[in-house]
């Protein structure tokens, strides 16, 4: 699908990745987006954006949000967090609100939507995976509720004629990053105490980091370049890097050389997977490479985060 002239609902469009989506695709298409603020903020959907402002869990708001003319949904609202204190609640939610995206689709006729699901869908694996790793099993209820939206998305587009994209994204860092993500956390750890850092875990966990203008043009190429009823992609980076590494990106961006106190075992959290490596091997076949590697993105982050418009709870 070519992204340019299209009626473009986006979900979540207050938050990290929606703000800068919307600031993206308004220059080229009509957008208008949904968001009940219980993250992001309302000062970073761009103008010319139209907002729907409530809770897409009510089908009213998805009604009035999602017209016939809209062409494509990119559906990024969820209850995000890993160690949820409700994690029944947030499964119930994340299926909830996606149903009644895809159930409007199907009434309306609306029939393109692309997806923010997560790594987090591999749950520990033992290498790195690719798109059609066996078996699948999260353990975070997190992971389950984007294990199970996928599965929704294939039963709609499979019987209703429509077009899913799926991105499993890695761990996304950029400028608006909130706090609960490593990077924004180890900045507020070090401004409130520049000479000792607290790394939650051995500072051994290895990840994907993906910078934000990489992820949105990733997803873009995915878009444009697919067309089969579902495409489930892998969004991240060749390279890992470890929370140890980046505690000493972030200390050396705030030019600080604070000793670090490990707190936990071998991960930071309960539901935290060790390690998280992504073959981008499918999406590299589409003819498309992350700018940055992951150490370079974490930086980058740091850099945009410290200089940036602060950052949020
Ligand atoms: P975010 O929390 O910054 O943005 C999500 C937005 O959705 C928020 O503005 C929030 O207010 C809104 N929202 C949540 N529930 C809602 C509801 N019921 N009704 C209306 N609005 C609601 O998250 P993000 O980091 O931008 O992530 C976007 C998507 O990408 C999420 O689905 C997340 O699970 C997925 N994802 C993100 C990352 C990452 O590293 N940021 C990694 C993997 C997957």
């Amino acid at each position: 699908m070519e992204l340019s002239g299209q009626r473009i609902l986006v979900t979540g469009g207050a938050g990290f990745i929606g703000s800068h989506l919307c600031d993206r695709l308004v220059a080229d298409n009509d957008v208008i987006t949904v968001d009940r603020f219980s993250n992001g903020r309302r000062d970073w959907i761009p103008d010319e954006a139209e907002l729907v402002e409530g809770d897409l869990t009510d089908a009213a708001v998805v009604e009035e949000a999602l017209t016939p003319d809209v062409d494509l949904v990119v559906h990024l609202a969820a209850d995000k967090a890993v160690d949820s204190d409700d994690p029944l609640s947030q499964f119930r939610l994340n299926n909830t609100i996606t149903e009644n995206l895809l159930n409007r689709m199907q009434a309306v006729g609306v029939d393109a939507i692309a997806f923010a699901s997560s790594s987090t869908v591999y749950g520990e694996a033992p290498r790195p995976t690719p798109e059609d790793y066996a078996p699948l099993e999260p353990i975070s209820m997190y992971g389950a509720s984007k294990l199970a939206n996928e599965s929704l998305l294939s039963v709609y587009a499979h019987s209703y004629d429509c077009t899913a994209w799926i991105f499993r994204f890695a761990n996304v860092v950029g400028e608006r990053l909130q706090l609960g993500a490593v990077v924004p956390d180890f900045i507020e750890k070090l401004r409130a105490d520049p000479t000792e850092l607290e790394i939650l875990g051995d500072g051994r966990q290895e990840k994907s980091y993906l910078h934000i203008e990489d992820c949105l043009d990733a997803m873009e190429h995915i878009i444009e370049e697919t067309d089969r009823p579902v495409n489930t992609y892998n969004l991240g980076t060749r390279t890992t890097t470890s929370v140890r590494r980046i505690a000493d990106i972030v200390s050396e961006e705030m030019d600080l050389d604070p000793t670090y106190e490990y707190t936990g075992g071998d991960r930071g959290w309960t539901g935290d997977v060790p390690k998280m490596r992504l073959s981008i091997e499918k999406l590299s076949a589409l003819g498309w490479e992350p700018a940055y590697a992951s150490d370079e993105a974490v930086r980058a982050a740091t850099r945009a985060l410290l200089t940036g418009e602060g950052i949020e709870d």
